[in-house]
């Protein structure tokens, strides 16, 4: 496995970073998660101008150009053989000492990683997950924006770890005001009657990429879609529930702090979206 770090290919063993990264010290640094599918990286520049905009929030330089990072990341995909893959990119601010000025880390650390990825069991895909709702509340958008890809992610480490505790498979965070927001790594949609929903980002999601794509298959099908904020209730009398993200994919949810949704099998709105974006995640991108 080759890793591309800082310009250069290293392998598996050797892509170390410092102790003195300021990553790795103060989770300074941001990331992203991509997908190729079929040799197709899926909405690269998307992501890219995702992490430009991280990057921009966080006063941090990306030694690389826009275009430049297309072709590392394809670059990176070519060098290790792979067509369907999951794709890791991390710019930190790089070595400094162990002060936590950045203005003491002259260089960014550029990584990215290509490897297989599933993260949920292939029949979770057809079976639908169970989820609870966390405890753990959404980043205030007046602290770090939710919106910054950071690599600052032990709050929604700890949603994970909740839906361990509970033995499910995910869990969904609401913000302080009590709306459903997202998953540790997901977006959320429900349906209703017919209709999609997701919570407006400004509730404190990550703008996803994936989410972007549903609603706008969602449209392309002449299904309604509402960006509204919704609460705990609103999703136990869903009919429909259904989750997104690079890593997850489309993954249906059919029960949710012991709720069934509505049959307790994948909605037809969600199989029907989940086939066509499936389809698209092998043309639209960059190949
Ligand atoms: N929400 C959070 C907190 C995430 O980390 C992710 C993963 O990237 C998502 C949502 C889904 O976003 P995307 O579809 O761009 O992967």
């Amino acid at each position: 496995q080759w890793i591309f770090r800082n310009g250069q290919f290293v392998d598996r063993d050797s892509a170390t970073v410092s102790v003195f990264d300021h990553g790795l010290l103060y989770g300074d640094g941001i990331f992203e998660g991509i997908r190729a599918y079929s040799g197709n990286l899926f909405r690269l520049r998307e992501h890219l101008l995702r992490l430009y905009a991280s990057a921009k929030s966080i006063l941090l330089e990306i030694p690389y150009s826009l275009d430049e990072m297309m072709e590392i990341v394809a670059g990176t995909v070519r060098r290790n053989l792979l067509n369907d893959a999951y794709i890791r990119l991390v710019v930190t601010r790089g070595m400094g000492d162990l002060g936590l000025d950045p203005k003491k880390c002259p260089t960014a650390e550029v990584i990215v990683i290509a490897e297989q990825l599933n993260m949920f069991a292939p029949e979770l895909y057809t079976r639908g997950i169970e989820v609870i709702c966390a405890a753990t509340r959404r980043n205030r958008s007046d602290v770090l924006s939710p919106k910054v890809k950071s690599l600052n992610y032990l709050n929604n480490i700890l949603v994970k770890l909740e839906a361990h505790a509970a033995g499910v498979n995910e869990a969904l965070v609401l913000n302080s005001e009590g709306y459903v927001v997202e998953g540790s790594g997901e977006n959320v949609f429900l349906v209703r009657d017919g209709v999609v929903y997701t919570p407006p980002t400004y509730l404190g999601a990550l703008e996803g990429i994936t989410r972007q794509a549903v609603l706008e298959i969602a449209q392309e099908l002449h299904i309604e879609t509402r960006e509204e904020p919704f609460t705990r209730h609103d999703v136990y009398v869903a009919d429909e529930i259904f989750l997104t993200g690079t890593a997850a994919e489309m993954v249906p949810v059919i029960k949710v702090d012991g709720r069934v949704i509505g049959s307790g099998l994948p909605g037809e709105v969600t199989r029907q979206l989940h086939r066509v974006f499936q389809e698209r995640t092998k043309t639209d991108g960059y190949a």
